[in-house]
């Protein structure tokens, strides 16, 4: 018997989610969406948009007409291009500043993401004997806990001193607020959380956790790869000190593309340690040659080298995209989505062994659920049997999670069915 024919273990019904994408489309016809090489559909069902965004069609015009301008320009292209080269990223900022609700003195786009962290930990992260520790969560993404732990021995700390991990309580998945804020004490020089927890699909409270640690004196930065094109942002009124963010996972700009960073304007123009290159001074003075900088006021004074003109032309594309449509409009389909996806589990879940993990109110979460397994499955090969058998692309973190992002862009209620109906045919009813 398939999971079809037993009727109460098909979450929902396929045409109902046809006539809610009739509906509410979103914009998935500007995206390429990869062809599924198994399953009943051409075309895969893709909820692997938190770990990387699909491909909108005109990113490759874009970069096309950007790469030939170098053909037929040469250097000359710095200036004389259609888009010139030399204040390229500036096209960038107004948009990114929009989509994180900064300034755009506030915001640049720039390297990638730990990287970022690394050069505004230059500026931010300034132990002192009493003050020296930096608060993450225990399931920060390993980038960053390698991050800040490689900075804490870059200051000569034991980074087992140094960094406090917070951890869920006991039997619950997610961080509370008031226990993230009672950890924050004198000795806390940094709190650098995700906005979204990558793996639990938590989204903070962000203007709560930073008013607290500004309250204990300490600096407040955020890591929004998770929460970067996923939930509006305010992070200037949030007084939010720094951030950074990659644009391959909801920002859809390819893999490895160029990240953001900020920093509010009150940091600007300070003397505030940074590690500077040519492209930390004001562009007027860029071509004077001269032995020292004269940074700007502004998150520009952050940048170090000539930024890579084909690896931004994919995230102006993106930007545009999400200028264009806005964030509130996204976040709301978003939330649509997410809770369809929800109550499609919601009538597999019982009797199974999954868990979704995510917070269920909708104003903790970004588009995100997360599921844990159990009964003896691991979450790699259900991800495997979802992807090979019914076409669905799921993510999988070991041993025991299985990330589903239904994408407010271009994700469908048919695609939220496909999972619900793959999850419950994949993973036995438990006696
Ligand atoms: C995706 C992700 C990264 C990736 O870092 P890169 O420097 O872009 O390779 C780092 N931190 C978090 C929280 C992430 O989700």
């Amino acid at each position: 018997m398939t999971a079809e024919d037993t009727g109460r273990t098909v979450p929902g019904s396929e045409a109902e989610a046809l006539a809610l994408d009739a509906a509410d489309p979103g914009q998935r016809e500007l995206f390429d969406v990869p062809p599924a090489d198994g399953g009943d559909y051409p075309e895969v069902a893709y909820f692997a948009g938190n770990s990387l965004g699909l491909r909108p069609k005109a990113t490759r015009t874009e970069l096309l007409a950007d790469l030939d301008a170098w053909a037929t320009l040469g250097v000359e292209g710095h200036l004389e291009a259609e888009r010139p080269w030399l204040p390229y990223h500036e096209l960038l900022t107004a948009p990114a500043a929009r989509l994180v609700g900064a300034l755009p003195s506030e915001t640049v786009v720039m390297n990638s993401l730990t990287v970022n962290l690394h050069l505004l930990m230059v500026s931010f992260y300034r132990p002192t004997a009493e003050r020296y520790r930096i608060v993450i969560e225990d399931s920060a993404f390993p980038s960053d806990s390698y991050a800040v732990r490689s900075q804490a021995r870059f200051h000569g700390l034991d980074p087992d001193d140094a960094i406090v991990r917070l951890r869920p309580r006991d039997g619950e998945d997610c961080l509370r607020t008031e226990d993230v804020v009672d950890k924050l004490g004198p000795d806390v020089a940094l709190v650098l959380l995700g906005g979204v927890n990558y793996l639990t699909g938590e989204l903070m409270d962000i203007p709560a956790i930073t008013a607290a640690g500004h309250a204990a004196g300490a600096v407040v930065g955020w890591d929004l790869a998770h929460a970067a094109g996923n939930v509006p942002l305010r992070l200037h009124d949030w007084d939010v000190d720094f951030a950074a963010w990659c644009s391959y996972k909801y920002l859809n700009s390819g893999p490895g593309a160029l990240a953001g960073a900020y920093v509010h304007e009150r940091h600007h123009g300070g003397d505030l340690p940074r590690f500077e290159g040519w492209w930390s001074t004001e562009p007027a003075t860029r071509f004077e040659m001269a032995p020292e900088s004269r940074p700007p006021r502004s998150a520009d004074a952050w940048q170090v080298s000539n930024p890579p003109i084909f690896a931004m032309s994919p995230v102006r594309t993106s930007l545009e995209l999400f200028d264009r449509i806005g964030i509130d409009v996204l976040r709301e389909r978003s939330q649509r989505l997410t809770a369809y996806l929800e109550g499609l589990l919601a009538g597999i879940t019982p009797t199974r062994p999954l868990n979704v993990i995510t917070p269920s109110e909708p104003a903790r979460r970004g588009a995100q659920l997360s599921i844990r397994v159990g009964g003896g499955l691991r979450a790699g090969e259900l991800c495997k049997t979802l992807h090979f058998e019914y076409g669905v692309i799921a993510d999988a973190r070991e041993p025991d999670v299985v990330r589903l992002a239904p994408v407010p862009l271009y994700s469908l209620h048919h695609d939220c069915w496909r999972a619900a109906r793959a999850l419950a045919a994949a993973v036995p009813e438990t006696d």
